[in-house]
């Protein structure tokens, strides 16, 4: 049988050791002998038994030292104790220290030896059972904590650029103007639009555009410190929120991104309407430009609008 369970029967007599072997292999056990404590460790230590049955008393290594090193090295091992009526007391330390059962010496009767191995076998196989339920639980904990941070993630930012998505801005706009507020500090928003891009999509397919707004990104978040934040405000629109800048700063930021974007050698670009692919800058500032999210992000949107009309390509922003 091939998922038979290894015992180990440890005794100094050789009659008793062949008495147990031949009653627990006809219990179906897989059984392997030992003389002694050391030959007993040895032969653990090279494979670990879910059951041991061990004499108390032999020379050397005691049945208890026996156990304690069986225990230190596999608590999972069930060992049964093997004592003599006269030393009953041996068999309660042995319980103390991790003992599953015991079995008086001389047996009242084979079946007793075959009922205290299988109870014991028995609950090495729950042992067993349990470790390995609370490893897969354990796993499958792991798993969905991994699953949960993609999650958290997946609802912060956008799967096409890996910025952060409209709503997460919406919400970061209205506490950093809260913010602003409550520390009479001022806060701008960069709101920016690609020229043109339908005609590059219709030019050189919509895969094409995609890779040109990733590259898009990579300039916004490869401009702005680690304070601001850069999001996809819709298809080829996108929006800085820089706490703490006043106006000036903002356009000096915005002038500068829209010269990269300009300089940035985007293949195809040349058959763009303008020769190149190009933004289109709205600037706002809290407080002069708008008292709240709402109100400044659509004071942006029309300077963009304005832009757009003045011939793309520029940043717009009251002074
Ligand atoms: P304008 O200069 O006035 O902004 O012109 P435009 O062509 O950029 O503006 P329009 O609003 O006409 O077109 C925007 C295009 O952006 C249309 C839409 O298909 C495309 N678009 C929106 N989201 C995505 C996207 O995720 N990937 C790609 N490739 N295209 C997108
Ligand atoms: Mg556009
Ligand atoms: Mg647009």
């Amino acid at each position: 049988m091939d998922d038979a369970m290894n015992l180990l029967v440890v005794d100094d007599e050789e009659t008793l050791r062949s008495v147990l072997s031949q009653v627990l292999e006809a219990d179906g056990f897989k059984v392997s002998e030992a003389a002694s404590g050391e030959e007993a460790l040895e032969t653990f230590r090279a494979v670990s038994h879910p059951l041991v049955i061990t004499d108390i008393r032999m020379g050397g290594m005691s049945g208890i030292e026996l156990l304690t090193e069986i225990k230190r090295h596999n608590p999972d091992s069930q060992v049964v104790i093997m004592t003599s009526h006269a030393s009953l007391d041996s068999a309660v330390t042995a319980l103390r220290a991790g003992a599953y059962d015991y079995l008086i010496k001389p047996f009242e009767s084979l079946d007793l030896i075959s009922a205290v191995a299988g109870r014991a076998a028995e609950k090495a196989r729950l042992v067993a059972q349990n470790r390995q339920l609370v490893e897969q639980l354990q796993k499958a904990n792991e798993e969905l904590q991994q699953a949960n941070v993609v999650l958290k993630e997946m609802a912060l930012k956008d799967g096409l650029t890996s910025l952060f998505n409209h709503r997460h801005f919406q919400e970061t706009l209205a506490v950093e103007i809260a913010r602003s507020r409550r520390y009479e500090k001022q806060c701008s928003i960069i709101f920016m639009d690609v020229d043109n891009f339908k005609t590059f999509n219709d030019t050189h397919g919509h895969p094409e555009g995609d890779k040109l707004l990733k590259t898009l990104s990579a300039i916004l978040v490869g401009s702005v410190r680690c304070t601001d934040v850069a999001a996809r405000y819709g298809g080829e629109e996108f929006v800085l929120l820089l706490p703490e800048t006043p106006k000036e700063g903002a356009l000096k930021i915005a002038e500068e991104l829209r010269a990269k974007v300009e300089a940035e050698p985007f293949p195809g670009r040349e058959k763009q309407p303008l020769g190149k692919v190009t933004i289109s800058v709205g600037v706002a500032c809290y407080p002069e430009d708008g008292a709240d999210a709402p109100s400044l992000l659509a004071y942006a949107d029309q300077l963009l609008y304005q832009a757009k009309r003045g011939g793309r390509n520029r940043v717009l922003g009251r002074p």
